[in-house]
């Protein structure tokens, strides 16, 4: 096969597709993501990463990556979670921009050339596709998710788009700058609100997954809005110190009140139900508190331990960026 470029330039482009169970639309994935990049013309390539499959998805990678010279596989040793995959490819990309875009189609690779578009011609470092409308949603998932960005906005500092996942276009210098932060506990949403850079989104349909299941559940969901919080706010920590002058001054003044009326009414000191009440309000109180901290304390734990934030078991690097007719006839797979 010829080549009209050799393989250490540069692409314009690089996919970064975190992989997790997608052995069944992976191949449908690729057929449509290669159609959509040939298009927008440039060189491109697709960082695929295996992030512990348990089913067949690194053979299908691996044979997509012996008929298309611009898929590189990067295998990681276990299932780290996609925040970790994703950081995984975008560690492995040289692409003038980079593209992060789930493997089950619900991230329509349609929309590819739209984001491209803005980048191209606006300039913006950052565009993020935003989901027009939800359908199939519970009222309470809507319910929780607002509630979430509401308070992430007000005390997290951090503003970030509604209706957003990670699919998104970023220019070579905002991913750089996503590189540099190394935290074990990666809220990516947080992330990319917090580098900052120009900003615009582009807005698309969100489609239903095409093959397999969602790994998401609400246990998932509440573990991910703590993991927000706690990356990017320490008022949880503060709230001890609220509720503590708030419980001390009550405290004084209905002790104040017991004194008077005993001393001029001279009643009895109040029994059992009161006292069970206020100890074990207290007691609650308590152990959430520690709770909070305990998060905290949990996240320096495993920040302090410094490891590395994945390990490869396998790299596969691409063989080269095409352009033009290479390009199509790479694309074609045996069935
Ligand atoms: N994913 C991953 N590691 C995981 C879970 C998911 O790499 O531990 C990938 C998955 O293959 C998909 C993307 O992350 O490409 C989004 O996952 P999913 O569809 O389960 O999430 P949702 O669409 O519900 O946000
Ligand atoms: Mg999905």
């Amino acid at each position: 096969m010829t080549c009209q470029t050799v393989s250490t330039d540069r692409p314009d482009f690089s996919l970064v597709v975190p992989c997790f169970n997608e052995a069944d639309g992976i191949d449908e994935f690729h057929r449509r993501a290669a159609a959509v990049m040939n298009r927008i013309g440039g060189r491109w390539e697709v960082v695929y990463v295996n992030d512990g499959s348990r089913d067949a998805t690194l053979l299908h990678l691996e044979r997509l990556r012996a008929h298309d010279p611009r898929v590189a596989v990067i295998n990681l040793s276990r299932n780290f979670g996609k925040e970790i995959a994703l950081t995984a490819g975008l560690d492995h990309t040289s692409g003038a921009a980079v593209i992060v875009i789930d493997a089950d189609l619900q991230d329509p690779p349609e929309v590819i050339p739209e984001l491209v578009a803005v980048w191209r011609e606006e300039g913006y470092d950052m565009v993020y596709a935003q989901r027009r409308k939800r359908e199939g949603e519970t009222w309470l998932k809507r319910a929780t998710a607002d509630a979430f960005y509401r308070v992430m906005q007000r005390i997290g500092g951090v503003s970030m788009p509604r209706d957003t996942g990670d699919f998104r276009l970023i220019s070579r210098r905002a991913v750089d700058a996503l590189l540099q932060l190394r935290e074990q506990h990666r809220f990516m949403k947080g992330l990319f609100a917090w580098i900052g850079f120009p900003s615009k989104a582009v807005l698309y349909d969100r489609a239903p997954r095409h093959a397999g299941g969602t790994s998401w559940n609400y246990w998932k969901l509440w573990n991910f809005a703590l993991e927000g919080i706690t990356s990017f706010t320490v008022l949880p920590l503060k709230l001890a110190t609220y509720l503590g002058v708030i419980v001390a001054t009550f405290a004084i003044v209905y002790g104040g009140i017991i004194v008077v009326r005993t001393l001029i009414f001279s009643n009895p000191v109040p029994g059992y139900p009161s006292l069970i009440t206020v100890v074990l309000f207290l007691g609650g109180v308590q152990l959430m508190t520690l709770g909070m901290m305990g998060e905290y304390l949990g996240r320096i734990f495993n920040e302090s331990k410094a490891r590395p934030l994945y390990l490869v078991e396998r790299y596969l690097p691409p063989q080269q960026a095409m352009i033009g007719a290479d390009a199509d006839r790479a694309t074609v797979l045996p069935r």
